[in-house]
């Protein structure tokens, strides 16, 4: 009999134990995807493994033990109710940014708003809050044309109409537009040691980095966002924890009122909202 994918998984777990980007639920992934079976069936029965569909798996093993975030690998990432198709053009989408859909979730209900998702990347933010809010009017923007390609993808798949537009932060927009104005910009700094790290390496470095103090492009958008927000309306950054204070300061300097911070599932300061009067 041929071997197995189970069996191939074992053998390469107990060959490799020493290699930390590959863990057993990596490799199960990465089988699903490649043979196209359910977690559940591979779990249950033995699957064969050809000797292609072997040279593809040890190819997407390599890719994971260059550091290659495994969401790239699959082409996908699930992120609150969507499974998000990415690629090396976008941020791979991640937990730390669910928090923010959930806060936008419990605090507003109104039919009708008018919400902007600044720099969409995969349009994880945007179209996951269309999904739950169908009646709002969501927009979707970037400056990189790859990545509104694939969020344009992703908005097709799930059968979600929002609008997509291509430009630099805010200066394709007509003043006073927005009740919600919701970005995760880049917040990193150009020299920080982490940019060589698993994962971060192989992401678009325009969607990571801000300049020399990683908050270049948070102040930007937030001094701008004040003409492009309706009054009354919430602005949402995400942003690195030791920003935090900084941001909220200047916020503060920029007259917005009700400014609160938005804590990750580690207990750090992830994201700050803030209205303008
Ligand atoms: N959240 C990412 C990280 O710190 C950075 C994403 C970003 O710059 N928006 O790993």
């Amino acid at each position: 009999m041929s071997e197995t994918v189970q069996f191939f998984i074992k053998e390469t777990i107990a060959k490799q134990e020493n290699i930390q980007h590959l863990g057993t639920l990596d490799l199960e992934l990465m089988a699903c995807s490649l043979l196209g079976v359910e977690r559940s069936k591979l779990l249950t029965s033995p699957i064969a493994l050809n000797q292609d569909s072997k040279d593809e798996f040890w190819s997407m093993i390599r890719r994971r033990m260059d550091g290659e975030p495994l969401a790239y690998i699959l082409g996908k990432k699930g992120f609150w109710n969507l499974d998000l198709e990415v690629n090396n053009q976008v941020l791979v989408p991640r937990p730390e940014t669910e928090i923010l859909i959930e806060d936008i979730l419990l605090n507003f209900n109104q039919t009708n708003l008018s919400v902007l998702d600044l720099g969409t990347g995969s349009g994880a933010i945007g179209l996951s809050l269309k999904k739950e809010k169908k009646e709002w009017d969501v927009y979707c923007s970037d400056i990189s044309i790859n990545a509104l390609e694939v969020a344009n993808k992703n908005s097709l798949k799930n059968n979600l109409e929002v609008n997509f537009i291509c430009c630099d932060w805010l200066n394709a927009f007509k003043p006073n537009s927005f009740d919600l104005l919701i970005s995760n910009p880049p917040y990193i700094k150009t020299n920080d040691i982490r940019l060589k790290s698993d994962g971060l390496s192989h992401e678009p470095l325009e969607a990571l980095v801000s300049g020399t103090t990683g908050k270049e492009h948070l102040f930007v958008i937030a001094t701008s966002s004040k003409r492009f927000l309706k009054k009354g309306g919430f602005l949402y950054l995400e942003h690195s924890p030791c920003q935090a204070k900084d941001l909220k300061l200047f916020l503060k300097k920029l007259n917005f009122k009700n400014i609160s911070e938005i804590f990750d599932l580690n207990g750090d300061k992830r994201s700050i909202k803030a209205q303008l009067f």
